[in-house]
């Protein structure tokens, strides 16, 4: 039995060594191209199968007009089709198999569930779900937005999509997308419980709720902000909380996908600090909607591994290079930059850091973070002060 498990990990490094070849070996035609996005597709039909079959279990009820839409099931056959296409054109041309052979049985999962055409299978409803559609819709709206910028203005040229420790980061993702309704849910938590008991800010809620929309969304914006500043500021300041936060530092690389990597507890916080002042006064559900996409998008765009130095534009919005700066191994970007939108906050407080045209020289924090998301999970709990 144990050399099952064995086969396992040894194909899984294969897995990765060849997702993550150098690019004399991945060049059109060597069969590395068509075996990548064959397992995009592969997963992303995977997780839309699943969602249709136990819909109550794995589909997002925000997807919901998605689902319901006549053409979904002709498009999710086509992503199929197209990852077996691309894994066999893979197997084909590939001598290392690896990325073909996990597309192709992907692909047969899916089928094996019922393609395209599923059949709902499902008589119980647990009130809770992973999003795996949300997921799958997020990995490639959030993929297709950035990886191709990343690679037309990059900071880092040599910098790969498939850098050290992506794997980590690709999991991080899973989680928070999967997780989606569970960490709304803990987030909304307080906000039910303070919107209860202030029933006299009502006329403040009325008079927020009537402003036009868009002076709605900057005030949000620069109400959460603010909220995001002090929230991120103590777990900086705070020893116990820097051991959550010193996971999210610990990325050694900044790109789009760095930024997912968050300790689950402090996403949970920093949702519902965040949430509360758009609950508590009274913003439209359009407007925190908005805001919620706006700041998905937003954060990935920070982390980006994107060139452009932004002296000016720098100064009155957050660009990469001033979040960069918030990573930096350099003391000089030590406990500074804590703004997400806005640096004049930071600025105000003091904590200000955007020489012109200068970047950090690396990533990361001075504490041995340990790798993997398990480890991660336990670590502000087992950690040792420094
Ligand atoms: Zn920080
Ligand atoms: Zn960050």
């Amino acid at each position: 039995m144990w050399g099952h498990n064995h086969d396992m990990k040894s194909f899984r490094k294969q897995l990765v060594a060849d997702l993550e070849s150098p690019p004399q070996v991945r060049r059109v035609g060597s069969g590395w191209l068509s075996g990548f996005f064959a397992i995009v597709l592969a997963i992303a039909g995977f997780c839309f199968v699943a969602a249709l079959r136990w819909q109550m279990s794995f589909a997002t009820p925000e997807l919901d007009p998605l689902h319901g839409w006549t053409g979904f099931r002709v498009l999710v056959h086509a992503i199929l089709l197209l990852a077996y296409a691309l894994s066999l054109a893979s197997l084909l041309l590939r001598p290392r198999k690896a990325m073909g052979a996990t597309a192709l049985v992907i692909v047969l999962a899916a089928t094996i569930l019922g393609g395209a055409n599923v059949q709902p299978r499902e008589s119980h409803d647990w009130g809770i779900f992973f999003g795996l559609d949300f997921f799958a819709v997020n990995m490639i709206a959030t993929g297709l937005m950035f990886a191709p910028i990343e690679r037309i203005f990059p900071h880092l040229r040599q910098q790969r999509l498939f850098r050290p420790e992506w794997s980590e980061d690709l999991f991080y993702y899973l989680i928070s997308s999967m997780l989606v309704q569970v960490i709304t849910f803990l987030a909304l938590a307080p906000s039910g419980y303070v919107n209860a008991h202030t029933s006299w800010l009502g006329e403040l809620r009325a008079a927020v709720s009537s402003l036009p929309w868009l002076v709605q969304f900057a005030l949000a914006m620069v109400l959460t902000d603010l909220a995001q500043y002090w929230f991120h500021r103590l777990f900086h300041t705070i020893p116990f909380l820097w051991g959550f936060h010193a996971v999210h530092h610990s990325a050694k690389s900044m790109d789009w996908l760095a930024g997912a990597r968050m300790h689950f507890i402090e996403i949970v916080a920093l949702r519902g600090v965040t949430s509360l002042p758009l609950l508590t006064f009274g913003f439209l559900p359009s407007v925190m909607q908005a805001y919620v996409a706006l700041v998905y998008i937003y954060s990935s765009l920070v982390h980006a591994n994107l060139r452009g130095d932004f002296n000016r534009l720098g100064r009155f919005v957050v660009v990469p290079r001033f979040h960069h700066w918030h990573h930096a191994i350099e003391k000089e970007g030590y406990d500074k930059n804590f703004a997400i939108h806005f640096p004049v906050i930071d600025r105000i407080f003091g904590t200000h850091y955007f020489p012109d045209n200068a970047w950090p020289k690396g990533y990361g924090v001075e504490e041995d973070v340990p790798r993997g998301y398990l480890a991660q999970l336990r670590y502000p709990f087992v950690r040792k002060a420094q």
